[in-house]
């Protein structure tokens, strides 16, 4: 039986701390749904489109891995695709608090789905989407810390005056 799991998340944008889970998250699973959120009450940088494409471009010689869009409960996603573990990581304790009631919720609301947690490399551990965009719009570097693709997304929007530059 194939073994296949759902990555949830903003991705606003995805950085190397995401995609550390998603190559750790490759060794247990045969398949990855990378779940990108549509949500309309959180302001994002990136249109879910851009956050998409993004991502495919990032991974499009990985097989194994399936881009798609989502809104509502992500148990009813994961039961619509026929899943049953979600991956989530898990960074400084900060993260932990909000990850337990999440996982805790998602139980009640369907007990077969199971969320897994994984620690990302040190290197990752203090990296947001949030401080790769303040730190872009300060003029700061952000090589290594996030996938080239998104590097040069993130300064397009800095020249769009979309991210605008902090004294
Ligand atoms: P953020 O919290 O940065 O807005 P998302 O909502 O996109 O990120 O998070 C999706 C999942 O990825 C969450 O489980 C989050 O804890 C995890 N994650 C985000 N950044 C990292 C990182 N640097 N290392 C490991 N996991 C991360």
């Amino acid at each position: 039986m194939e073994r296949t799991a759902v990555y949830p998340g903003f991705f606003d944008p995805i950085t190397n701390g995401h995609v550390d889970i998603i190559l750790r998250g490759l060794k247990l699973f045969d398949s990855i749904i990378i779940a990108v959120l549509k949500n309309p009450k959180k302001e994002a940088l990136f249109s879910t489109k851009e956050r998409v494409t993004m991502i495919e471009e990032i991974f499009a010689d990985q097989p194994r891995i399936e881009i798609q869009v989502f809104g509502g409960l992500l148990v009813e996603f994961v039961r619509s695709h026929k899943g049953r573990i979600v991956i989530r990581g898990l960074r400084a304790v900060s993260d932990f608090e909000y990850e337990l009631q999440m996982a805790l919720m998602n139980r009640q609301l369907d007990p077969d789905v199971e969320t897994l947690y994984m620690m990302p490399s040190v290197h990752y551990s203090f990296l947001s989407s949030n401080i790769v965009k303040e730190v872009v719009s300060m003029g700061g570097s952000v090589a290594g810390l996030v996938p080239e693709i998104v590097e040069d997304r993130l300064k397009e929007k800095l020249r769009q005056g979309k991210l605008s530059i902090s004294q």
